[in-house]
């Protein structure tokens, strides 16, 4: 990993990965703060429903017991009203018990009906064996005693019964004469009938239903709570207290129960039936156990908060899984990306810094990249190259070969070496020598090129030169053998064919003939006509000399000074007289005028003439000497003339 690249990767990644934390933080909120709403309230609405339902529990307590105790009240009034008939009548009395009796088992909650007189004496019961029993320190009798009113309906604390049970009695006082107290008629009330109805309001398991009296004692409860019993409830702080201090009929109250010390919800309700006057009213209360009235709620409640719990670790793990796997993916490409930049700009290095004309170019023949030698060697700055069409720059004659070159790359060939020139932005051409290869994947060629122009240039003039040099060695040559002034055979180039001749002739057999040739009087000439024309005119016999040989290996040369030689190979000496004789006349009809000579007025020529046959032992100088012998005659012979080695010829026809 590169140091410089990876904080450099890893910057906008940060504050993006913030932003998911945030928004992870605030999804969870929302989802919490929701969650922890719906709670809230459904906590209410249990409170609220468990409020209003043992608040009707207790009503249908209320109104059963209600109607109940109305009924009892009714029985009593109408013993109360019969008894003064019942008395009058013999064995009233025992009628009067009889009906106790049909009262008692005529109404489920009447345990026993009793009149007792204003003693305390059971004068009539629903039960013979209480008959003639006194009761009068019983409270429920002491307590019409201290307060003696016929309309009152007299309620009295529980007590336990000689049988073991709680009960309560309730009481109609018996009024005299003149409305005096003269006895109660009461009914025992029987807390085990109404342990059914009190467990037929219970809904849930935990749910308890009592019954109190007025003084704060509880006589029933459903389930049965027999420690419960008898318990004092009228102290300060108790639920019981509070109703009675509220002064309504109906309280529901939540908190500690004082009987027990449970924390509980309680529905109270005073029951006083409205048509009957009691003294001493008796209270229902229905009771539920806190715990087990939200039980399901906190099951819900740490249900959905173990439910967040695992969503909101789930969501932060999976996250930061993510966001490590992310980074970790991006800080891969970003090294990735670094090595690809790397090495793309080490080539871009390369392509830079190289000599060579490096180029990319698209099948349509569109330069796409090239390097900075491009701008070095043709000139343009590369903007202007790049898009261009590369043929546009080619030389004409040129292009069809580099269009060539082209469509062979682009139809597959890999490989092509070419050169063709390229206009410089100076206007001149510059060659370039290509190497190219095509990658059809990516419809490109790709090039490489070299400016090959002063090498060209070199080689063009090399080969100049070696032509100038070969023209002039050629030139040399041809010097060699050739005389300066006139333009015939000169001296080395005679010595070499008479060598040459010479062998060949004696190879053959044949003949080879010389003619020794000099002018006569040139000395005189050049004294008369100056040096210059001395040369003209020597031109002009050499000239005439080379004219007048007819056969093409007949051989003139310049033998030195005003002296020529003639090679007459193949001929014999007449024939070589003949020829002398010939040229002589040619040089004589030059009509070179010549005053100073003592021979003729114009230019004459004395010749003379030798032939050998070469054999094994005889050389070239021989027939030299011969012939410059001959030659010596014609000069004393009288001088324009030939003169053969055998014998003086003839003088010219003007001597
Ligand atoms: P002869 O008839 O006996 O041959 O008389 P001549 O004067 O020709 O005799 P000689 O051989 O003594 O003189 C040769 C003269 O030819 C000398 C020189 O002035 C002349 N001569 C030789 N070579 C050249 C040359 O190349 N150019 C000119 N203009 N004159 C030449
Ligand atoms: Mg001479
Ligand atoms: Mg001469």
């Amino acid at each position: 990993m590169d140091a410089q690249s990876a904080p450099l990767a890893a910057k906008p990644q940060a504050s993006h990965f913030l932003v998911e934390w945030l928004l992870m933080l605030g999804g969870l909120l929302l989802l919490g703060g929701v969650l922890v709403i719906s709670l809230y309230d459904e906590h209410r609405g249990i409170d609220a429903r468990e409020r209003e339902r043992l608040g009707a529990q207790a009503r249908v307590v209320h109104d059963n017991l209600a109607r109940q105790l109305e009924a009892v009240n009714r029985a009593l009034a109408s013993i109360r009203d019969d008894l003064p008939r019942w008395r009058a009548e013999a064995g009233g009395m025992t009628r009067a018990s009889h009906r106790l009796r049909a009262f008692a088992d005529a109404m489920p909650g009447v345990r026993t009906m009793s009149v007792l007189d204003a003693d305390g004496r059971v004068v009539a019961a629903s039960r013979a064996e209480l008959l003639d029993g006194n009761f009068r320190d019983r409270p429920y009798f002491q307590a019409v005693v201290r307060k003696p009113d016929a309309d009152t309906f007299y309620v009295s604390p529980p007590f336990r019964t000689s049988l073991g049970v709680w009960a309560i009695n309730v009481v109609r006082m018996l009024p005299g004469a003149q409305g005096e107290f003269a006895g109660i008629v009461s009914a025992t009330l029987d807390p085990e009938e109404f342990a059914i109805l009190l467990e037929s309001v219970r809904y849930a398991a935990d749910m308890r239903v009592g019954l109190n009296h007025d003084d704060g004692s509880i006589f029933l409860t459903a389930p049965p709570r027999e420690d419960l019993y008898g318990k004092n409830l009228d102290q300060p702080g108790s639920f019981f207290s509070r109703h009675a201090a509220s002064g309504r009929d109906a309280n529901v109250f939540v908190g500690t129960m004082l009987s027990t010390g449970e924390e509980r919800m309680a529905a109270l309700r005073t029951i006083h039936p409205p048509g009957l006057r009691m003294d001493k009213p008796l209270m229902v209360a229905a009771s539920r156990d806190r715990d087990a009235q939200f039980a399901a709620w906190k099951r819900q409640a740490w249900f959905s908060g173990g439910l967040f719990g695992l969503l909101a670790l789930a969501g932060c793990g999976g996250l930061a899984l993510l966001q490590r796997r992310r980074r970790a993916a991006e800080l891969e490409a970003a090294r990735v990306e670094a090595a690809l930049r790397e090495k793309s700009a080490e080539i871009d290095r390369f392509f830079a810094v190289s000599l060579d004309l490096l180029s990319i170019a698209d099948f349509e023949g569109r330069f796409v990249k090239l390097n900075p030698a491009w701008q070095q060697t043709l000139g343009y700055p590369l903007a202007e190259l790049e898009g261009r069409r590369f043929v546009e720059l080619v030389h004409p004659d040129d292009r069809e070969a580099t269009l060539a070159a082209a469509a062979a790359l682009a139809a597959g060939e890999r490989v092509v070496d070419f050169t063709n020139r390229y206009r410089a932005a100076d206007g001149g051409y510059r060659y370039i020598e290509w190497h190219s290869v095509s990658v059809p994947e990516a419809g490109l060629l790709y090039g490489a090129a070299r400016d090959v122009t002063e090498q060209r240039l070199t080689q063009d003039r090399l080969r100049e030169l070696n032509d100038r040099l070969l023209a002039q060695a050629e030139l040399l040559h041809a010097q060699a053998y050739v005389d300066g002034l006139t333009s015939v055979a000169n001296r080395r180039r005679f010595d070499e064919a008479l060598a040459a001749e010479w062998r060949r002739c004696r190879r053959e057999g044949l003949p080879l003939a010389l003619l020794m040739i000099d002018i006569d009087h040139f000395k005189r000439f050049n004294d008369r006509y100056g040096h210059q024309a001395g040369d003209e005119a020597l031109k002009a016999v050499a000239a005439a000399l080379k004219a007048e040989l007819g056969r093409p290996y007949d051989l003139v040369a310049r033998y030195g000074g005003e002296e020529f030689v003639c090679l007459l190979p193949d001929s014999d000496l007449a024939g070589a007289v003949v020829v002398g004789e010939a040229l002589r006349a040619a040089v004589e009809g030059l009509g070179i005028a010549h005053d100073a000579s003592s021979v003729a007025a114009v230019v004459t020529v004395s010749v003379g003439a030798a032939v050998r046959v070469p054999d094994g032992d005889g050389d070239p100088e021989r027939l030299l000497a011969a012939a410059d012998a001959a030659l010596y005659a014609a000069k004393q012979g009288g001088r324009n003339r030939v003169c053969s080695a055998e014998a003086p010829v003839a003088a010219a026809a003007g001597s």
